[in-house]
């Protein structure tokens, strides 16, 4: 389907660019008049998706990130992020709660499950060597049930 309203923005992968998308995202999504309660799951789920592409897409290296967010009718909305990193080798491990391949204990291996649970679907495209593809979706409220 036809999105009523897209952007995209491409980040240099650095850590301190994360706010910088989740702040973003959620400016676009104002239009909507989203609760305050949907707002602050995107932002965190746009920065678990973020920072996944910087820390482990692109790991100690540089790359574009690029987040396009859509608006579709009925109040729907899409968030994909996109790096040219290294690629996951085996997509339906990496999404289990508390894998991870960070090796010094500083990640828990859940943001995955954070993005599942603050989204109503979460879909992986990712080939190694190439980059992964993160597509979120949400169907926020009609506005009747927060006026
Ligand atoms: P946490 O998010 O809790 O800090 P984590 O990042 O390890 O820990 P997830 O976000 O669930 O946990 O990701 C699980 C694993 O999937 C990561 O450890 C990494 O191996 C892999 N992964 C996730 N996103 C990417 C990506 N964009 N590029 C390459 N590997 C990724
Ligand atoms: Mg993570």
């Amino acid at each position: 389907m036809k999105p009523q309203n897209e952007t995209t923005i491409i980040l240099q992968s650095r850590s301190c660019n994360e706010s910088y998308a989740r702040a973003a995202a959620a400016a676009f999504f104002a239009q909507l008049d989203p609760t305050v309660e949907e707002l602050c799951d995107i932002r965190t789920a746009v920065s678990e998706a973020v920072t996944n592409a910087i820390v482990h897409g692109y790991q100690e290296g540089l790359g574009p990130v690029r987040i396009t967010a859509r608006i579709y009718e009925g109040r729907r909305i899409a968030i994909t992020v996109k790096d040219q990193g290294c690629g996951i080798p085996d997509i339906q491990k990496a999404m289990e709660p508390l894998f991870t391949t960070s090796p010094d204990g500083e990640r828990s291996g859940l943001g995955f499950s954070v993005m599942q649970s603050f989204m109503d679907s979460v879909k992986v495209r990712s080939a190694p060597g190439k980059g992964t593809t993160v597509r979120m979706e949400r169907q926020l409220q009609g506005k009747e049930f927060h006026e």
